[in-house]
């Protein structure tokens, strides 16, 4: 399989070269040349595999230049009953009739980007080590992603991490998670301003090419094709898991911010997944609710993006959505570049053409979003009616889920994260606090690492330099 970009640049790649590699020379997003078709015969293969053996062979027909058995071993060392909790790795949870939830948050940050980030963990361990290389990964978090990017590259050989947090501003739930890690390929860097200092930092430093360079400095942001990869497999899972046979479809409902998991449940559709609708639920921030109700894609700035009870989907500009768009536009790459490049470029909005727009429906994707009084009220319906609490992101994604429900179509929303992780608005809703998985109970008292640092990217540089 060779990759190509969005954008026209049709450089034959295969995975190994884009697996280290951020967005396309171009500025384009990669994807594969096409979508492997899933036959009625495989399909009904694969319906009886364990998680990690069907991860295995759904991998397989992306990447075709690491050797099998090595592929076998990495994603069977990933995807264990130890690291999730259950052999199912993702168990769907009855809640009604035709309605379940898709447990995607039992892995060590308690959050679905685990699904994806440990694979990419020992993708980048073997991939590094083929090479003789070292990789230095910088990053800024405000709390998920940053987490499961440290416990995905905990003590793996050739890799360090740099993650820029802003200094007593996470939770302390999620500062305990991030600064007991004892790891010392893992450094903690508490930065004395906001999210968007952090950020900043991280954009100076990259843009210092010799320093980049100098320092193999690398990331692991949602853009990253392994990462999608990885998610269109718990698609197939839950399917299997809802449906008794191949000619039953189902709907996906998903809590949405950069787009990446709904965006891997579109391959999943692609390859012949039978899935119905991909209903794509957002918060306040409803960039792409908008575009699903209307056409036009408007991202925000800073001043329009609202922080919410599900901030883990707080987003101004959806980092996969090109890569939707670009088959939704039968991979025209000109028109992708046009839009995506001149038109968010110049002004910060497109439009699509009625007849584009018109296709979208073909493609099974439809939306809404949710507010902080509809979270609050589903987490508490859900939990005096169902028994079962929910987190702040999944209350989103099951909230549109019900407006979009069809007669005999099982509908799968993805659990994103725990309740545990959003406590404070489980107590809104609640009075009480959540469950926490019992290996997590008192880690806020654990010993904390972590190194506080002005907003300053030139510290942040020598920090590298010394420890890099
Ligand atoms: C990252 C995240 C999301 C949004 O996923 P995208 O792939 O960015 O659309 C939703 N819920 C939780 C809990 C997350 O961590």
């Amino acid at each position: 399989m060779k990759y190509l970009s969005t954008r026209g640049d049709a450089t034959p790649r295969g995975f190994s070269e884009i697996l280290l590699e951020g967005l396309a020379p171009d500025g384009g997003l990669y994807l594969p040349a096409h979508y492997p078709k899933v036959d009625a015969a495989t399909l009904a293969r694969w319906r009886g595999l364990a998680y990690a053996d069907l991860a295995f062979e759904i991998l397989s027909l992306y990447i075709d230049d690491v050797p099998a058995a090595d592929l076998k071993r990495l994603v069977s060392s990933t995807y264990t009953a130890q690291v999730y909790g259950t052999p199912e790795i993702t168990p769907l949870k009855r809640l009604e009739d035709g309605l379940y939830l898709q447990a995607l948050s039992n892995g060590p940050t308690l959050a679905f980007k685990d699904m994806a980030m440990q694979l990419l963990g020992a993708l980048f361990e073997y991939e590094l080590g083929r090479r003789g290389q070292t990789l230095n990964i910088l990053g800024a978090t405000s709390g998920d992603t940053g987490s499961a990017a440290e416990y995905a590259m905990r003590g793996k050989r050739g890799v360090k991490v740099f993650m820029l947090s802003p200094h007593g501003r996470m939770s302390p739930f999620q500062q305990a998670q991030m600064f007991s890690l004892q790891d010392p390929n893992i450094h903690n860097l508490a930065v004395e301003g906001v999210f968007d200092d952090c950020q900043d930092i991280v954009k100076a430093v990259s843009n210092d090419l010799e320093f980049k360079r100098r320092w193999k400095i690398g990331t692991v942001n949602s853009i990253n094709w392994a990462r999608l990869l990885a998610q269109v497999v718990y698609y197939f899972a839950g399917y299997f898991q809802a449906t008794a046979s191949d000619a039953e479809r189902v709907s996906f409902a998903v809590p949405s911010g950069n787009f990446g998991n709904i965006c891997a449940g579109h391959v999943a559709r692609m390859m012949g997944l039978p899935i119905h609708r991909l209903v794509l639920a957002t918060n306040e921030n409803n960039v792409l609710d908008e575009f699903f109700r209307t056409g036009t894609y408007r991202v925000r700035g800073a001043a329009e993006t609202h922080e919410t009870s599900s901030p883990s989907m707080d987003i101004s500009k959806a980092s996969n959505f090109e890569r939707f768009v670009f088959d939704l536009l039968g991979r025209d790459t000109s028109r992708t570049r046009q839009l995506f490049h001149d038109e968010i470029g110049q002004r910060g909005a497109f439009t699509l053409t009625a007849a584009e727009f018109a296709r979208v429906a073909e493609f099974g994707f439809v939306s809404g979003s949710s507010t902080h009084a509809d979270r609050l009220a589903t987490i508490r319906d859900t939990a005096q009616r169902l028994g079962t609490v929910v987190d702040t992101h999944t209350a989103d994604g099951l909230k549109v889920a019900r407006e979009h429900r069809d007669p005999g179509v099982p509908m799968i929303v993805l659990e994103t994260a725990l309740p545990a992780k959003f406590s404070a608005t489980i107590v809104e809703a609640l009075g009480r606090e959540p469950e926490r998985p019992a290996a997590l109970a008192g880690i806020e008292q654990l010993p904390k690492r972590f190194k506080v640092m002005p907003v300053d990217a030139q510290a942040v540089k020598d920090y590298i330099a010394q420890n890099g």
